[in-house]
């Protein structure tokens, strides 16, 4: 036999992350009390959660949440389309494409399950999705699962879209994109794109992951803050384990996208239903989301004294107004350093690497929340000014 061990494989596979300092490990948190945690028997201020606006541990959100699991129990007991649908999910549809302004909208366990869905069901062999090069893994590998062939175009680029959709003239053709991009807080030019998707016939789907909550009119994400709707962008996915604070996604759409997918998507067919009681809770959550405005008021302020405070400070940011605000470190080592002398600090912010974001482009992803108190925010560029400073310190001696 010459078939390939999967222990030997992976065993290998483990020993070079081992060498290249790759490995990862989880961090278990014990208590939470807001952006407090405790890990391994310490507190720490976190800024690295994506629990935006605080609803993650709203007090209402919370009851609502046991009310309905006293009430309609644990789980939904089956799939949607067998028996697992239920008042709660019917109505949390119904308030979000209300929000939004959609005809439509349809309820899944995860953003990661929702994206592989509307690529399954839409696109087959020979068509094509043009993407932003910096997209979620979730559209990225949704394309695979298609079948469909996968053309990237450099990041935030209209007419590099333009270009790679004028390659491939032949198949049905979806153009998609992050809102707001996942490691970068950077905003994709939604408008542009927009006309693209439309002189080329592409389907435009824009992924707001990170956007729904935090910008635009009632927090109604970054599609709404371009003044575009349905016409524009006929779909587009929400998750509800950020901003939202809970766990879930819904898209919404046009009726015969909506449809379609509903009876065809794989990834919403063949899956249990959320519970109700989260269902139920996450509506609680989306009303607060529109009507609080004060927590996005709070965000945007403390998104401005970061950066103000980081840049004076001399610390690399990238072109982010949203309260994804990472501090670029170039090697996974001077991440990983500043990262733990933050540590010492109190606070928690993990370092991002290689392959999350491209080589040499390794970070902390510092995000903000409505829960962060401008003391927290001088705190940790305080923090991060002096670890930095002592991290190229001994880089240079080093060198
Ligand atoms: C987090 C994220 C997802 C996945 O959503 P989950 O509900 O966490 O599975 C999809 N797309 C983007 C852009 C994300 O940031």
């Amino acid at each position: 036999m010459t078939r390939p061990d999967l222990h030997e494989r992976i065993k290998a596979a483990r020993a070079e992350r081992v060498a290249q300092g790759r490995t990862r490990a989880r961090r278990t948190v014990t208590r939470r009390d807001g952006v407090r945690v405790e890990v391994d028997g310490r507190w720490l201020t976190e800024f690295a959660s994506n629990d935006y606006l605080g609803l993650a541990q709203q007090f209402e959100v919370g009851a609502t949440l046991q009310d309905g699991a006293a009430r309609d129990g644990f789980g939904a007991g089956a799939s949607h389309l067998i028996t697992g649908h239920h008042a709660a999910h019917d109505g949390l549809e119904r308030d979000i494409a209300e929000w939004l302004g959609y005809p439509r909208a349809l309820l899944f366990g995860s953003g990661f399950l929702a994206n592989l869905a509307v690529q399954q069901a839409l696109l087959e062999d020979g068509d094509v999705c043009v993407q932003d090069r910096l997209n979620h893994a979730s559209l990225l590998d949704a394309t695979r699962l298609a079948g469909a062939k996968l053309r990237r175009y450099p990041h935030l680029d209209p007419e590099g879209a333009l270009r790679q959709l004028k390659v491939a003239p032949e198949g049905a053709a979806m153009l998609a994109t992050d809102g707001v991009f996942s490691m970068d807080g950077d905003v994709a030019p939604l408008r542009a794109l927009s006309l693209v998707a439309r002189m080329q016939q592409a389907l435009f789907y824009v992924d707001d992951a990170h956007g729904i909550g935090v910008r635009g009119p009632e927090g109604r994400g970054s599609v709404a803050e371009a003044r575009m709707g349905p016409a524009e962008v006929p779909l587009q996915l929400l998750t509800l384990g950020k901003a939202l604070g809970g766990y879930g996604a819904v898209l919404v759409g046009t009726d015969d996208l909506i449809q379609h997918l509903s009876e065809t998507a794989r990834p919403y067919i063949y899956t249990t239903a959320l519970p109700p009681a989260l269902a139920a809770a996450t509506r609680v959550a989306v009303r607060h989301a529109r009507r609080d405005q004060w927590r996005r008021d709070k965000l945007l302020g403390l998104v401005d004294r970061f950066r103000l405070l980081a840049q004076r400070r001399g610390l690399e940011l990238t072109a982010s107004e949203s309260p994804i605000q990472p501090v670029l470190c170039g090697s996974e080592r001077n991440a990983l350093a500043l990262s733990a002398a933050l540590e010492n600090a109190g606070l928690w912010v993990p370092a991002i690497r290689p392959p999350t974001v491209p080589e040499g482009k390794a970070r902390l992803r510092v995000t903000l929340s409505a829960l962060h108190s401008l003391q927290d925010v001088e705190r940790l560029v305080e923090a991060l000014g002096r670890s930095w400073e002592a991290v190229q310190r001994i880089r240079s001696a080093v060198a």
